[in-house]
């Protein structure tokens, strides 16, 4: 039947273009999926940054931390990812988001529930899962919000695999106020600006003592993912914790560059940043 299907139905990958010798409903191949690039290296325990700074530059008591989340700790406890946002994984988040192919859901949901399963042994055992909402303009505009899509999804594969972890969807708890500039382009520090006070909750006394899984496709600077649980921690939620499809991971340019200075000068996968001046990654934003 497959043979036929193709034969009447010639499909090639999306990401590679490569034939597809199944009738899949994502066309994706398989090899595709296994080249999604993954995480590697010391990274800082709260919100899953490389860590890049020698380790004899910084309080050996806090160096398993960024410096970041040193000098300004973040309102979730942790932040974790399943790859890099790039190649592979830039390509179908991109199918998904902005070519609306939104099969690609699926496959990608299973990544990230992989992601999330990293937690299972530490978080508590009953989670509202809030994906990061889009403002009803751009949702009106893209007509769907990707870290909905792939949460919902992420949650299929882990209702099967970890039917004991009380895992619920809570999509419309987190509200964005208002259309915030799109982050590609800003500096860090403009990104935090453009989202301070962004988001809010809509009834607080569903977060109240609750314990969040924040969700959303990617984690760049992480301002979007900070004022996020921001907002759901001034409503009174117990803890948040966070899980994106993919991180757009930076490496030093200077290997010994001075501690304070070591934020200045980076390049996040396949982007360069300068001293916060010139912060452009090849993204469109999440917004
Ligand atoms: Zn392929
Ligand atoms: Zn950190």
């Amino acid at each position: 039947m497959d043979a036929i299907g193709c034969a009447l139905l010639p499909a090639s990958c999306t990401l590679c273009g490569s034939p597809l010798p199944q009738l899949s409903s994502v066309p994706i191949c398989a090899v595709c999926w296994t080249e999604i690039p993954l995480l590697s290296g010391p990274a800082c325990a709260r919100c899953g940054d490389s860590l890049d700074t020698p380790v004899s530059l910084v309080n050996p008591a806090s160096a398993s931390f960024c410096r970041a989340c040193r000098l300004a700790p973040p309102a979730f406890l942790r932040a974790v990812a399943f790859g890099l946002y790039q190649d592979r994984m830039k390509g179908a988040i991109h199918a998904l988001k902005y070519d609306r192919l939104y099969p690609a859901a699926r496959g990608l949901g299973r990544l990230l529930a992989q992601a999330i399963a990293q937690f299972a042994s530490d978080a508590p055992a009953e989670m509202l899962v809030v994906p990061v909402p889009l403002h009803r303009s751009k949702y009106a505009e893209r007509g769907f919000n990707q870290a909905r899509s792939l949460a919902a999804q992420a949650l299929r594969f882990l209702h099967k695999s970890d039917p004991a972890w009380k895992l619920a969807l809570a999509p419309s708890t987190l509200m964005r106020l208002r259309a915030t500039e799109s982050q590609a382009g800003l500096t860090s520090r403009g990104r935090r600006l453009n989202v301070r006070g962004a988001f809010t909750v809509s009834d607080p006394a569903v977060v109240e003592s609750k314990h969040i899984l924040l969700i959303d496709d990617i984690f760049t600077t992480g301002a979007t993912i900070r004022a996020a649980a921001q907002a759901l921690k001034r409503a009174g939620a117990a803890s948040v914790w966070v899980a994106t499809l993919a991180r757009a991971r930076r490496t030093s340019v200077r290997r010994y560059a001075p501690a304070d200075k070591a934020e200045d000068t980076r390049i996040f996968a396949g982007a360069t940043l300068h001293c916060e001046t010139n912060f452009s990654l090849q993204e469109k934003s999440s917004f």
